[in-house]
């Protein structure tokens, strides 16, 4: 079977290359996480088919790149149509695949999709322009030339969204792409790369491989003939890609995980303050974004408790198909088994659960509840790992310094949140922050334009604007004289 129905929508089950579908012998099964409802059997590519994508990707390499800018946009924007025409069924798949909140999806994401592929587009029409400056006579003459193939590799918590943050840079660049989707979350590539085909988008210029990490993402990680490698996703498996990016010195961009921390000072507003905490439990919990440390000034910490606990009690856990619904369930039992392993050995070293602590039997599935663990031991696993999960913990800190010790306290740095009713103390604050992105009273507040990745392990470089084309593109200058010239 090599169409499966899916929301309403016919999906491909087989790979992408060059334009046409491609199955491979071997497949996995993909199921919902929403009920364990079995959705299909997807093609396992691996070396092969990754050799075949890349040949294809490499042979569109040149047409494409010539297009320019202007050409290259005209395209995006015809895809970034499609995707607009069709919100509704990619909404519907997204959430069966992966168990996000529909209504989101709907409202927020999708359209997102395709505004990643207009701005990108552009971007590079608009801002990428040559710029020229001059040194003793002599001009400097920039570029950003397309650099070849881009593998893309990426995760299952936010599939088409992330894959757009990276599709829509290198295409508009001028790189043709392979994709390597996260194998919890193949579907909505696969569509996606039909609104490529109908958008008029050359062969081979989009790819799309699906399989496991391990054997079509290692392949196309290794691959000689890719000039980019942009990846989303844990640090254990960006050592791997690191590893294996080595041999041929292919320039990789990371965005991995986070253990951010969310800062209550003691002149924040209560009520701003448990709004944003109890956002963090969005999406399950499973956004690499998460302020899933709380550190909350001492003096306000029993108040600032109740109101938390008072309105993370009205979250609404069910089916994320529901309008009613605000978290839905994790994503694959693999990683249900993992976030309860996290909540048991806390609870094993005493941890103080003071909500939440154990899935959802009421919803049973891979339903976990919201959890809250006050005062977990200072360096223990629960405050140091990323549980990627609906776990918070809150700590206590009594002075600034303590509060900026904690919060720079773990090997991550790719966001914070600090909620104060000072501009001042917050600034005095973020200042000494180690992070990505910090929202100050605010969360999740995002334009394209603005750098985004991680510090320490949470990543290397940055995505968005002219970040995202400094990866993609070989920059080049060119240094003209002024002598020589015969006309
Ligand atoms: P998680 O542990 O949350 O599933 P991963 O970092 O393992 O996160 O997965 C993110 C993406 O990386 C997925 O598309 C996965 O298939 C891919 N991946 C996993 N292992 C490898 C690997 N060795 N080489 C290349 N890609 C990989």
């Amino acid at each position: 079977m090599t169409t499966i129905h899916v929301a309403g929508a016919d999906i491909d089950t087989r790979h992408f290359i060059n334009g046409t579908r491609v199955s491979s012998e071997q497949t996995f099964i993909n199921t919902s996480p929403i009920d364990g409802t079995f959705l299909g059997e997807i093609a396992r590519g691996g070396k092969a088919e990754v050799d075949q994508a890349v040949a294809a990707a490499k042979a569109a390499f040149p047409q494409w790149s010539a297009l320019g800018p202007q050409g290259r946009g005209e395209i995006l924007h015809r895809i970034a149509d499609l995707v607009e025409a069709n919100i509704e069924t990619l909404a519907n798949l997204e959430t069966m695949d992966n168990g996000s909140l529909l209504r989101s999806h709907r409202r927020g994401v999708m359209p997102r999709v395709a505004h990643n592929l207009r701005f990108f587009a552009d971007w590079a029409i608009n801002e990428l322009h040559h710029e020229v400056f001059e040194t003793r006579g002599h001009s400097n003459n920039i570029s950003w030339d397309p650099s070849g193939v881009a593998a893309l590799i990426t995760p299952w918590n936010a599939p088409l969204m992330l894959a757009t943050w990276k599709i829509g840079p290198a295409l508009a660049a001028g790189d043709t792409v392979v994709l390597k989707p996260a194998e919890w979350t193949p579907l909505s590539a696969s569509y996606f790369a039909d609104l490529c085909t109908q958008a008029g988008l050359p062969n081979g210029v989009f790819n799309v491989v699906q399989g496991f990490g391990r054997e079509a993402g290692a392949a196309l990680t290794a691959h000689p003939d890719i000039a980019r490698i942009s990846f989303t996703g844990s640090v254990p498996t960006a050592k791997v890609i690191a590893h294996a990016a080595a041999d041929n010195l292919t320039p990789c961009s990371f965005e991995l995980g986070g253990k951010s921390p969310a800062i209550v000072l003691a002149d924040a507003d209560l009520d701003l303050a448990a709004e944003l905490t109890v956002e963090q439990y969005d999406n399950a919990g499973q956004v690499c974004l998460s302020g899933t440390r709380i550190l909350v000034h001492e003096d306000i910490a029993d108040a600032f408790a109740a109101k938390f606990i008072e309105r993370a009690s009205k979250i609404k856990q069910g089916d994320p198909r529901d309008p009613e619904t605000d978290i839905g369930p994790q994503i694959h039992q693999v990683h249900f088994d993992r976030i309860s392993g996290f909540v048991q050995r806390a609870k094993d070293e005493g941890a103080n659960i003071i909500m939440g602590g154990s899935p959802n039997t009421n919803l049973g599935g891979l339903y976990f509840n919201p959890t809250l663990i006050k005062n977990p031991a200072p360096g223990s696993e629960i405050v140091t790992a990323e549980v990627f999960g609906p776990v918070l913990t809150m700590q206590t800190f009594s002075t600034d310094e303590e509060a900026i010790a904690m919060a720079n306290g773990t090997e991550f740095g790719l966001a914070a949140v600090v909620v104060s009713g000072n501009r001042a103390h917050a600034d005095a604050i973020t200042k000494h922050l180690v992070a990505g992105t910090i929202w100050v009273n605010c969360f999740f507040v995002r334009d394209l334009k603005a750098p985004f990745g991680g510090s320490k392990k949470s990543g290397v470089g940055r995505e968005g604007g002219t970040w995202s084309f400094d990866f993609y593109a070989d920059v080049k200058n060119t240094v003209v004289s002024p002598n020589g010239w015969k006309e």
